[in-house]
């Protein structure tokens, strides 16, 4: 509204200069005329200096004027009007009875733990090494697997995948060695090349103790800032945790089955209820960085988005300590005692997708997440529905281009943990993270990529995500999906892969940035 209104003051000092322009040029042959004309003159040289005025005004208050990270501390990249779709429930539908997640049913939970029972950070001898077989891993991972022993298979399969991935790594790493690069700066507060996480580095740090005393850690008040209203106590949380840099910020009553059950950070494994003071969430996005993030899987990297959202609820977790209530955030890669994406659909930042994951209507999915869990009373924010789950009914394409078949081309989700909800099959994703060319896992995204709401903010996807959720025929999704099938070409899924499988395949072609052969002299392979 603000730049319409710019653009009006503009319009309005041109014709103040042309009225000017016309007066001063006038021939008139008796004095009334000209007496009125050179009133006119003024009336027009006025309103020309008062809306130069205003536009000044005006486009300096524009976000656009802001140069460099203050389009996110203005919120202005949460500019979707979510209003029109509240809904009282989230799209996804609950089927009782409902569950907690068990730490060893997340895939990353699992590997996390079993990786540090391998390699313990702190030096000290195995707890656990492959030769032991499943009988000689700890609980409940040694139950987990006699009840899966598929997913054994796929854990023991994918560890070979890793290891083959490290001997092919000296074929491309001169290809790759700029996205190799950027992706350890941007984990270099968090994690070591080749994956091994900085204990001592971390920011916000590790959990150290029960959840009663950690969270309350920071409060050095005798009694929390009473704040005016829980409204006003929401608004000044999300301004300020955009502030911190989060893109989208959400607000909501925190549902216990979103809590891992069997593990809390700071006090181990083992069945705990979930904290009494982990009442509310505030939920936060940000997506990866464009260019990088379109040429996936290769020359993307989840770090920069998981760097930005460990400082974000770090800062926040402070600055909820400062106002005197208790706060613990929980970020990526694996600081988490629970799971985001629900989360976040609960708060109104999007629905879910059939890949899983959060779909939002400013970024698509390319919207990586954050919250902090805490007690200080705010209004939450409702769910929205614009109309996701009928687009993925018909839409597939993210399931077409994976390249190891991870994800569902059903037209219905499956029920997880008493919930109807999508769940990718993460043995089968993890298998392509340890496959495509990079010097360890760190991840693929090609289904966060190829999504059609995975779009810039241009014009036309500005329009369709106008359009598209008030249409209750369906015919504008219908005529967007034509059009994205018919007119952009994906790669096919197994060209994501190295050779001799695949090509190397990137979905979009990389920024010339991460292009090594164009800033060294070296010899680079396909
Ligand atoms: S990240 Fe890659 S492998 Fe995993 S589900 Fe998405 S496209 Fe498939
Ligand atoms: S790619 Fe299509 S099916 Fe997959 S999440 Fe996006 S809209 Fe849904």
């Amino acid at each position: 509204m603000d730049r319409r209104l710019a653009k009006a003051m503009v319009v309005s000092l041109l014709s103040g200069v042309l009225i000017v322009g016309f007066g001063d040029m006038a021939i008139a042959d008796d004095g009334v005329s000209r007496a009125i004309l050179r009133i006119g003159s003024l009336v027009g040289a006025v309103l020309g200096i008062l809306g130069a005025a205003v536009a000044g005004y005006l486009a300096g208050r524009d976000y656009d004027s802001h140069t460099g990270w203050e389009r996110a501390a203005y919120g202005a990249g949460m500019f979707y009007n979510r209003e029109p779709f509240r809904k009282e429930r989230p799209t996804y539908e609950a089927e009782a009875p409902t569950r907690r997640i068990d730490w060893e049913e997340s895939f990353i939970g699992r590997m996390t733990t079993i990786i540090e029972y391998m390699k313990p950070p702190d030096g000290s001898t195995p707890k656990w090494t492959p030769d032991m077989g499943v009988d000689g891993l700890p609980e409940p991972f040694k139950s987990f697997f006699r009840k899966h022993p598929e997913r054994y298979d796929a854990m023991m399969e994918n560890m070979g995948h890793v290891m083959q991935q490290i001997v092919n790594w000296d074929q491309f790493k001169a290809r790759f060695a700029l996205a190799d690069a950027w992706s350890a700066s941007m984990a270099s507060s968090f994690e070591e090349p080749l994956g091994k996480t900085h204990r001592d580095r971390v920011f916000p740090p590790d959990p150290a103790g029960p959840a009663e005393e950690w969270d309350f850690r920071g409060i050095r008040r005798e009694e929390p800032l009473p704040f005016r209203s829980p409204k006003l106590a929401s608004e000044l949380l999300k301004k300020v945790t955009h502030t911190f840099g989060a893109t989208l910020v959400g607000i909501t009553r925190l549902n216990p089955d979103w809590c891992f059950q069997g593990l809390l950070r700071g006090v181990g494994m083992g069945r705990y209820t979930v904290p009494a003071h982990w009442e509310y969430a505030i939920v936060f996005a940000t997506p990866h960085e464009w260019d990088s993030f379109y040429a996936n899987p290769t020359y993307g990297t989840s770090y920069d988005a998981y760097s930005t959202l460990r400082i974000i609820g770090g800062r926040l977790e402070t600055f909820v300590h400062e106002l005197g209530y208790p706060a613990r955030a929980h970020v990526p890669p694996s600081s988490y005692d629970l799971v985001v994406p629900p989360i976040a659909i609960d708060a109104g930042l999007g629905e879910q997708g059939r890949k899983g994951l959060l779909l939002t209507p400013e970024l698509g999915s390319n919207a990586r997440l954050g919250c902090v869990t805490t007690n200080l009373p705010m209004e939450v924010d409702k769910p929205i529905d614009i109309g996701v789950k009928d687009f993925c009914r018909k839409c597939k394409i993210c399931a077409e281009r994976c390249p190891s078949g991870a994800i569902s081309f059903k037209d219905e989700p499956g029920v997880e943990f008493g919930y109807r909800r999508w769940r990718i099959k993460d043995d089968l994703c993890f298998r392509t993270w340890a496959s495509v060319a990079q010097s360890h896992p760190r991840g693929c995204r090609v289904c966060l990529a190829v999504c059609p709401y995975t779009r810039k903010n241009n014009w036309i996807h500005a329009t369709s995500r106008y359009i598209d959720p008030r249409d209750p025929t369906g015919i504008v999704s219908s005529s967007l999906l034509w059009m994205q099938k018919a007119f952009f070409q994906y790669p096919k899924a197994r060209d994501f892969l190295p050779p001799p499988l695949g090509k190397n395949a990137t979905y979009h072609a990389p920024p010339d940035w991460l292009r090594t052969e164009k800033w060294f002299d070296i010899e680079t392979t396909e």
